[in-house]
């Protein structure tokens, strides 16, 4: 049986100025599905996951996340921002907060968890990442890798739904990639709604369950790794993909 949909993108359009982005996109993000999306730089990625967290807000079409439309009503955009977590490609930590600090800090001032539960359970991520030894740390104290880690352990201790990775490795010194990748890899396995934004064809074509391919802020095509990879829709894909290696 087909996973229920739990995001659902349904002819969304947006502009800057005079420039088109998203082009009349549609598309479905089911749970427990791990999707990736790829595509030359401009072709309007971000600006999608921007768009389903409300950090970009679209001008037509409807975004519904678990079946209620994104928009400014307050209340709701708090409840989404909590069911969906972001990771960027530039971290985004709180440079001044250690990094305990940084994992506790929308839960308790969110959720309202007492500190004790919030470091439980921060701690309990940072094992699971890999770094509970640096937990009274600060985010400069850490490499980019170890920082990535942090925060995408801080975007899970909201108990997201699904989680939106924007080439959460791009910014990271080669050496440090797998270990991010690494992590992605377990919450995939774990069952995680996943929608990720990357390079990383080989990351792409283990663990996706779909591969999206944007161009000029449309969906150009869609298929499973396999068939993406091993037999590309067009020459467009072929190339692209030839020349990420
Ligand atoms: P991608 O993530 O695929 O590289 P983006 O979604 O970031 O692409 O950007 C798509 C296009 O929209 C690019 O041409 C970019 O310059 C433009 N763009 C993105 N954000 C803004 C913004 N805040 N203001 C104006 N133009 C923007
Ligand atoms: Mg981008």
């Amino acid at each position: 049986m087909k996973a229920a949909p739990y995001i659902v993108v349904d002819h969304v359009c947006k502009s800057f100025g005079q420039q088109p982005v998203l082009r009349d996109v549609s598309t479905q993000f089911c749970c427990g599905e791990v999707s990736v999306i790829i595509g030359a730089s401009g072709s309007g990625k971000s600006t999608l996951l921007r768009a389903i967290n409300r950090l970009t807000p679209h001008d037509s079409g409807t975004i519904t996340i678990d079946g209620v439309p994104v928009s400014d009503n307050e209340a709701t955009l708090q409840r989404q921002r909590t069911d969906v977590g972001m990771v960027f490609q530039q971290f985004n930590l709180f440079g001044h907060m250690t990094v305990l600090d940084n994992l506790t800090l929308a839960p308790r001032r969110i959720h309202r968890t007492p500190r004790a539960q919030a470091n439980d359970q921060a701690m309990a991520l940072l094992h699971r990442v890999g770094l509970e030894e640096h937990s009274h740390k600060y985010p400069w104290q850490l490499s980019g890798g170890q920082q990535q880690r942090v925060a995408i352990a801080r975007a899970l201790a909201m108990n997201p739904k699904v989680m939106l990775f924007d080439e959460p490795t791009s910014a990271l010194d080669p050496e440090m990639v797998q270990e991010v990748l690494d992590v992605m890899r377990q919450l995939a396995c774990a069952g995680m709604t996943m929608v990720i934004v990357t390079h990383e064809m080989g990351f792409a074509r283990e663990v996706a369950d779909r591969v999206l391919f944007f161009d000029q802020g449309r969906i150009a095509h869609e298929a499973p790794p396999a068939e993406f990879f091993g037999q590309p829709a067009n020459e467009r894909i072929r190339a692209f993909i030839g020349r990420l290696g």
